[in-house]
């Protein structure tokens, strides 16, 4: 009696652990391909600076966000030939595009709408609300969905605006929401680059892995444009790819506190951020 009770113990011990590998081998196989890390890739699809030759460089902005549940066309550039002949160049298809996010009504940032929805009017399109009721009418005249942001909101998994800031130009920056912080793309950074910055930290809890766009600090003089440097370090900004508006002295300057961790961007550069999400 007393040995058929020990081997009974013995075998459950060896029996429930093996069920419970074989259920566990289950779960990771159903499982791995949803828990694989996605990258995330930003590509300057239209800037006045040049970085691939091939592509053409005119006044304006626009990049292309790949790796979120949305592929996302942050602003669409001037000219709509240009941008499509620098996609088609990129071969990127504008009907991979899910969303458009224009960030102001500056025309180096619209003007390439009406031409984007003629080739793919499957598109929500989010607009500062303050934007000219031309301009909405272009979005529903094409067939695409229109979206008016005034406050912050998520656009998809990871994504949001920050809403409308400043006063007299009202702009909106895209921020996403990595595994190494957050990366913020803005247009020309008409409300300040520092108080976007605050305003993502703010909303988002999180710190700032790249700022990435038009700082519009061309205007300025060197010792304007360092204390704007000194406010984006403050604000614990770990990286900085400033391009479109922010001006070739802010590059340098930039380049020269920032050292490795800045980024010279322009039309056609592409950045990676590996296992983003
Ligand atoms: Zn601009
Ligand atoms: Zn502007």
């Amino acid at each position: 009696m007393i040995h058929k009770k020990v081997w009974g113990k013995k075998l459950g011990f060896i029996l429930i652990p093996k069920f419970c590998l074989i259920f566990l081998i289950g779960l990771t196989v159903l499982f791995t391909p949803l828990a694989v890390a996605k990258d995330l890739t930003l590509t300057i699809v239209y800037d006045n600076n040049s970085y691939n030759k091939e592509l053409e460089t005119r006044w304006g902005f626009s990049c292309l966000v790949e790796g979120l549940e949305k592929t996302i066309l942050f602003d669409v550039g001037g000219e709509g030939s240009v941008l499509l002949k620098n996609m088609k160049k990129l071969k990127i298809d504008p009907d991979t595009v899910d969303v458009i996010l224009l960030s102001h009504i500056h025309y180096d940032h619209i003007g390439g709408l009406p031409d984007f929805l003629v080739k793919n009017p499957d598109v929500a399109v989010y607009m500062p609300r303050s934007l000219p009721q031309s301009v909405k009418d272009e979005v529903k005249n094409a067939g695409a969905r229109l979206i008016e942001v005034h406050k912050s909101m998520e656009i998809c998994k990871n994504a949001y605006s920050t809403g409308e800031l400043g006063f007299w130009i009202k702009e909106q920056s895209l921020i996403i929401k990595t595994s190494k912080g957050l990366v913020i793309i803005t247009g020309c950074a008409h409300p300040g680059v520092v108080d976007i910055v605050k305003k993502a930290k703010k909303m988002l809890k999180t710190e700032t892995y790249l700022v990435l766009g038009g700082f519009h600090l061309c205007w300025m003089n060197a010792w304007q444009i360092k204390g704007i440097i000194n406010g984006v370090r403050k604000e614990g900004v770990e990286k900085v790819a400033p391009c479109h508006c922010s001006g070739d002295l802010a590059r340098k300057e930039f380049k020269k506190v920032y050292g490795k961790d800045f980024t010279l961007v322009g039309a056609g550069k592409k950045i990676k951020i590996k296992d983003a999400f």
